[in-house]
This record gives structure tokens, sequence and C-alpha cells, in this order.
């Protein structure tokens, strides 16, 4: 575990990895299981968001009433979990450019590693598992934590006070989306975002961030932007 005072908490989607078409899929098999809904659902803008709450938009989308979302809302993120698992051997999620030298870097240099994910937890893990890159992280905040992304990243900051007795301040949330950032920000971190998703730098320049990269290839320009 770092000890150098500073905590990354890094997004997978986008950020860490590629490839979710699996992800998509469970999605789409879980609304058609439990709510008979089988319209196209690849035009919502899931970047960001939380698995709970694309599911809620998802579902909302196809016109359904808050009672009976609720209703088998459980069964249905329950059902995508079971889903993914399973199939996520097919899939091919790929660690993106630079990721896994920055991380060994990272670690080298003690700085303490989570994740703030909107993915559910079970799914986090396998899809970081498949690109090679679980062996990384203990512990994070997750969707199935909270639906709203700021709550899950001031999860993954108190497990890491309370669990591991990380006592520093300098806290940092690295994704590619400008929930990240807002995330980050009300979650009291510093923030990096990274241009690897679908949003280019000069769409993340007009949040509020702390640092934009291209990627995570340039581990000088990370390594600085964290103070190290
Ligand atoms: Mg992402």
């Amino acid at each position: 575990m770092g000890n150098n005072g500073i905590l990354a908490l890094f997004d997978i989607d986008g950020t860490l990895v590629r490839g979710a078409r699996c992800h998509y899929q469970a999605f789409v098999k879980a609304v058609d299981k439990f709510y008979g809904m089988k319209e196209d659902i690849s035009g919502i803008n899931y970047a960001g968001k939380t698995d709970p709450q694309i599911l809620k938009e998802v579902l909302e989308l196809g016109g359904f009433e808050e009672e009976i979302i609720e209703k088998n809302f459980q069964n249905c993120l329950t059902y995508m979990t079971k889903y993914y698992l399973t199939n996520v051997h097919q899939e091919n999620v790929i660690a993106l450019a630079g990721v896994k030298n920055l991380l060994d870097l990272l670690e080298k240099e003690k700085v303490f590693l989570g994740l703030s994910t909107g993915n559910l937890e079970p799914i986090a893990y396998a899809k970081l598992k498949r690109a090679g890159l679980n062996e990384y992280f203990s512990f994070g905040g997750f969707g199935s934590d909270h639906a709203e992304r700021p709550l899950l990243v001031k999860k993954a900051i108190e497990i890491a006070k309370v669990r591991y007795n990380y006592a520093g301040d300098r806290i940092y949330v690295i994704g590619d989306t400008p929930l990240d950032v807002e995330a980050g920000r009300k979650a009291g971190a510093r923030t990096i975002a990274v241009a690897t998703g679908r949003y280019s730098t000069s769409e993340l320049q007009k949040t509020k961030v702390d640092f934009i990269m291209d990627d995570l290839t340039d581990h000088e320009s990370f390594i600085k932007n964290i103070g190290l």
C-alpha cells in the first residue's frame, strides 16, 4: 500500500480500459428479462454515469413508472452482474495505452491506488481482470455503493481512511468525463481528466478540472500533476 500521502482514484471505462460491449449487452438482456423492454438503448450517453443511474434512465426511456422500475431494480442489477461475469471472457477489454506502466510506476512510488467507478463492484473487478489490471486495486467506490457519483468517490476516500489508515490530503480523481471531474470536486479531490473516452481535451477544458491529459502515456506529466 502507498504511504507517500497521495491517493489516486481511477475511473475504469475510458480511463484505464476500453471495451464495454459485454457490459452494454448485460443492460440489454436485463431490461428485456425483467421489463420486457426491447428498445434500442444505444443512443443514451452513458459516459461517466453509474450503472444504477444508467439502468434508471433506460427504464424511464421505456416509459415505465417509478413503482414498476423500483420493483425489479435490484433483481435487474443482479442479473446484469451475472450476465457480465458469465460472458466477459468473450470480450476484448483492453488496457489503454500507458496505463499498465503508469500503475507500475505509481506503485513503485508508493502512491495509494483505488477506484472510483460507476460500474457495479463485481463488474469492475472482472473487467479489470480481463485487462490484466485487477492486481493494482483492492478497494474503491462503485456504482453498487451509490447511484450518485460524488457519493461513491466519497465512499472510496472513506474506505482509504478507515480501512487503510490513509491520513493524507492529496487526493486525485482520474477520469475521462465531465461527470468524473464534477464528482471528484464535490468529494474534495483534485482532478485529472484524460481524453481517452468520448470527450476531447477541448470539451474537458470546459470543466473545472485541474489537469487535462491526452492519454496516460506521458508518465512524467502525470507524476508532475500529482506533485510527486
Ligand atoms: Mg469513464
